[in-house]
């Protein structure tokens, strides 16, 4: 079946790059913290989530009988904490042989504050994570596997929290896949309070805008960081984007596509009557629209697979939902 995979990549344009590994290797980079979640000095219950990790979750759930290997890269501590988080993403089916362990750092950490109506306030602990440390390596686990990766995928949140040299070789190492002919996957995730001023961001996100063959935008986080007003500005803006495909996600209205300058094709969304937890909407949408296009389903079939994964990933709580609601 791996050689099925093979020549069905080659028949839609994806050329195998990789001699040496048996499988399409598909590598995201970023941030996973700890998760808390609960009431101030009240139990806790303990999970784990991040953009990029999620995703690779989705991902490696979407394909796993296509025999494409999703690898995460990261770091993460020595602690036991640490050891327990990569069992967990093991067990999701994630190739963690890219993470790197540091020896004086610990996972980053958020708190879901649950007050007693419900609402939810998140408190960060992340500014000394291993992850913001991983370029800090002369040679990452990343970088010394370059020649083994056919999609690498990153977010602006795996920008925001690299220092500029760890931007620079993270775009750098994007460049060289992309003259080899692999994929380039880059998700805009924007959050404003990661980034010191906007302009910073901007310039960082043109660049890995120019380096991908696939930009998937939430389209009221590109508004935000380019201060547009009005949804046509934003989509214009999107159109424009020098990214061969880009795919804009619009909460419950239609997602857009379009493949080199051709116009947008709509597609409509899954409706949901309760919404229950929007956590990893995005996220799970980039996995089931990437999946979907590495098995050569069309942009406009793959949009529809990633918003119907969404809809069911927003009727659970959490960022995973159980494999038994997949
Ligand atoms: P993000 O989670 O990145 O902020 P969106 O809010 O645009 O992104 O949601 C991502 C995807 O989740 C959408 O493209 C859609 O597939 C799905 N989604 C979000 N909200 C709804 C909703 N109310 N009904 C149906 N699908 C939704």
């Amino acid at each position: 079946s791996l050689f099925k995979m093979k020549s069905c990549f080659i028949e839609f344009g994806i050329n195998m790059i990789s001699p040496q590994s048996q499988a399409f290797r598909a590598v995201l980079f970023g941030e996973c913290m700890l998760e808390l979640q609960g009431q101030a000095f009240g139990a806790m219950q303990q999970s784990f989530g991040g953009d990029t990790l999620n995703t690779a979750a989705y991902l490696a759930r979407c394909s796993a009988s296509t025999g494409l290997a999703v690898d995460y890269a990261t770091a993460v501590g020595e602690d036991p904490l640490s050891t327990e988080l990569l069992r967990r993403w093991a067990q999701e089916g994630i190739g963690c042989t890219l993470v790197h362990r540091h020896p004086r750092r610990l996972p980053g950490l958020y708190q879901i504050q649950v007050d007693p109506q419900g609402e939810r306030t998140f408190l960060y602990w992340r500014d000394q994570s291993a992850a913001r440390a991983y370029f800090d390596e002369a040679l990452t686990p990343l970088e010394a596997a370059a020649d083994t990766i056919d999609l690498l995928y990153f977010s602006g949140i795996s920008l925001a929290i690299l220092d500029g040299d760890g931007r620079d070789r993270l775009i750098a190492l994007a460049e060289r896949l992309r003259a080899r002919g692999a994929r380039v996957v880059f998700d805009n995730n924007y959050r404003a309070r990661l980034w010191p001023d906007r302009s910073i961001a901007q310039a960082w996100y043109d660049r890995a805008y120019r380096t991908s063959t696939l930009a998937l935008l939430t389209l009221d986080d590109e508004m935000l960081l380019r201060g547009l007003s009005g949804e046509a500005q934003g989509l214009d803006f999107a159109h424009a984007l020098p990214v061969e495909e880009v795919v804009v996600k619009r909460g419950a209205q239609p997602s857009c596509v379009r493949m080199n300058r051709q116009g947008w094709t709509e597609v409509p969304t899954v409706p949901v009557e309760r919404v229950v937890d929007t956590t990893a909407a995005g996220d799970s949408f980039g996995a089931g629209y990437l999946a979907a296009r590495l098995q050569g389903l069309a942009p406009a079939e793959a949009a529809a697979a990633g918003n119907a994964l969404a809809a069911r990933v927003i009727q659970h709580r959490g960022a995973l939902i159980p494999h038994a609601a997949m």
